[in-house]
Order: C-alpha cells, then structure tokens, then sequence
C-alpha cells in the first residue's frame, strides 16, 4: 500500500528543449529518464502520475497543477553553465521537501559519480522560481550539467542504472506517511 502518492515530471519537450549541450537536449535526456523511471516505478507496483505518454511533456501551466495535487512531485532537469567544468547534482525545492532532495542527490550522485551541490532553495539555479516548485510545492531535479562533456558521458553510460536506484528509494518514500 502507498501512504503518498507520487508525480513524475519531464521538465521540458520538443516544443521547449531548454539547454543545449555537447549535441544534446534537456528534452532529449529528461524525456528518455522520466519513461526509464516510469518503467523501472510501474515494474515495483508503484502507482504514480506523469506528465503526459512516452516522448510527451505536457506544458508547465498543467503539470505544475498535477504537481500540487500529489504528496510527492519531481520533475527532471538538466544545468548548464557556461565552463564546461561546472559539475554535480543539485535539487530545488521548499525547505519541507530539502531532506528527500538531499536523498535524491546523494543517490545520483553516488550513481553517476558526480559532485553532490546538494538541496537548494527555490530561488537558486537556472530553473529559479520555477512554478513547478512556486505554485506546485514540488522538486526540481537538475541532475547533471548538460554543458559538462565528463558528466554527460557519466550519466549516459549509468542512466539506466540511475533509474532503478531512484525507483527503490521511491517506491520505499511512498510507503511512508511523513
Ligand atoms: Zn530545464
């Protein structure tokens, strides 16, 4: 049984591809993790919401909405910056969600071996005052800097991996009343 439930969310589609990287897209990269993630939460039982079918981002207007109508909402983002060395994981979310954000951080960091930058205030980095996190209580996950050549190429060769890490500590944050 859930106690929460859960949304999962692509920060961006091909109508909005936000940062461009060493030839990739955010949409390219958070499109693909999300339906990895979808996969690897649906193949544990947990029940979740998503931000439209594969290879589909609905606008934020609607998904920060569906993001305030569940206990927990993510929604995946890549940084970018412009030295390449800038590296690492970091979340943005309300000061209540910063305790599963530095969860979420360490995971990722750990998995890809990358710098963990930590929980954030909504106000920091690129996607500052997103209304996914201002409006939809949720958290933004900026898993890599898409502008890195060396964290691009970590996180292409573990995302898989990735996603079913993050399905484990998921589908146990469901299951827990907090
Ligand atoms: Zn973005």
């Amino acid at each position: 049984m859930q106690a929460r439930t859960l949304f999962i969310s692509a920060g961006h589609s091909d109508a909005d591809p936000g940062a461009v990287g060493n030839g990739h897209t955010e949409a390219d990269i958070v499109l693909e993790f999300r339906d990895a993630l979808a996969d690897a939460l649906e193949a544990r039982g947990v029940v979740f919401g998503r931000d439209g079918q594969q290879r589909q981002n609905l606008p934020l207007s609607r998904a920060w909405k569906l993001a305030a109508d569940h206990d927990i909402a993510l929604e995946f983002h890549c940084n970018a910056f412009r030295k390449p060395t800038a590296t690492g994981v970091e979340t943005l979310s309300w000061p209540g969600d910063m305790e599963l954000g530095l969860r979420l951080c360490k995971a990722i960091s750990t998995t890809l071996g990358i710098n963990n930058r930590g929980a954030k205030g909504e106000a920091s980095g690129q996607h500052s005052r997103l209304a996914f996190v201002s409006r939809g209580g949720g958290i933004i996950v900026e898993l890599f800097f898409i502008s890195n050549p060396d964290d691009l190429a970590a996180y292409q060769r573990w995302k898989l991996q990735l996603a079913e890490v993050l399905a484990d500590l998921l589908a146990e944050e469901v299951r827990h009343d907090r």
